[in-house]
């Protein structure tokens, strides 16, 4: 998260820009997925398009490298110059802001309709948190973030990402046992519900200056499964990985089928891939997401700090070289 600024389908069953392709069931994990998130059943029939079935896919199979802008990543002056812009370099996910999202569902229909674009994921935007001692506090997000999730289900949004704790949210329940227990409970009802919704929440662990509470892929992942909610789901964003794990390898695959979102940034200063040079190496990361046949975005969350006429189509090449080389 950067603070700057079907009928209903599961983890398992979600749409991706392929429009009018459809996938069967999948995943060399999916005679394990029992409850867990990403690995669920096969394709279903619905309005919307479908997509693979699970985060993960069979031994041998191949998805491809599947680029999202958030709002302001593309050059333009408008909503429209820049959904011209991502068409022509090949980006085919979108990650609006997830405020004001259910007064804005027909404006972005309208805008992303006869387009090779789609909804990738939505960016929080919802009130309060979920970890607030004060109750009334926690059911505005409840009330903020339940609709937020409904017009994500109508845009056909893979999920809508959020943070259980900000560190400057406060006063937030103590880091204990119990803690992870109600956030899990609390949890189960929201993925529930999106689910219903025909869409999903993302849990974003982000590095320590941000967020203490949940800090890496691994973490995320567990919490999906013990949910037992298909509709609870996880990501990983590389400027946060940068800081708090030893394996971007590792750290994705930790997510395995529970991931079902990447952000992506330069790894120094979070701006535009490729601008922090030789530190905005991915391929280790990538070579996961190819090997579980991750068949979700891989999302621009960043800044730009040259001229994005020249930083944009620069980080383009340079991510669809390092997936090429993964
Ligand atoms: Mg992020």
């Amino acid at each position: 998260m950067f603070v700057r600024q079907y009928p209903v389908y599961g983890c398992g069953e979600q749409r991706v820009n392929d429009k009018n392709k459809r996938y069967g069931q999948t995943g060399f994990f999916t005679e394990n997925v029992g409850g867990g998130c990403c690995g669920g059943s096969g394709a279903v029939e619905s309005s919307r398009t479908a997509v693979p079935a699970g985060g993960l896919g069979k031994p041998g199979e191949s998805n491809p490298l599947r680029l999202s802008f958030q709002e302001n990543t593309a050059p333009g002056e408008t909503l429209a110059e820049r959904l011209d812009y991502m068409e022509a370099h090949g980006v085919t996910g979108f990650e609006p802001g997830g405020k004001n999202l259910s007064a804005r569902v027909g404006e972005l229909k309208q805008a992303l309709r006869g387009r090779n674009i789609s909804v990738s994921a939505i960016c929080a935007g919802f009130s309060g948190f979920i970890l607030s001692e004060q109750p009334e506090v926690r059911a505005e997000f409840d009330r903020t973030m339940r609709e937020i999730i409904a017009a994500a289900g109508e845009l056909g949004s893979t999920g809508v990402i959020m943070v259980p704790a900000f560190n400057h949210q406060v006063p937030v329940m103590p880091h204990t046992p119990q803690t992870r227990d109600y956030l899990v409970e609390q949890l189960r009802k929201l993925g529930d519900y999106a689910r219903e919704q025909g869409t999903t929440v993302i849990l974003e662990p982000l590095n320590r200056k941000e967020a203490h509470y949940l800090r890496q892929v691994a973490d995320g992942a567990s919490i999906c499964r013990d949910t037992g909610s298909r509709g609870v789901c996880c990501m990983g964003d590389f400027w946060h990985m940068t800081a708090e794990e030893t394996s971007d390898y590792g750290a994705l695959w930790s997510g395995g089928r529970y991931l079902r979102h990447i952000h992506i940034a330069s790894r120094g200063t979070r701006q535009m891939p490729g601008e922090n040079g030789d530190k905005d190496n991915y391929v280790d990361g990538f070579r996961a997401l190819k090997e579980m046949a991750y068949p979700y975005y891989v999302s621009f969350e960043c800044g730009c700090a040259g001229d994005c006429t020249v930083s944009v189509p620069a980080a383009l090449e340079l991510i669809r070289e390092q997936w090429a080389k993964a």
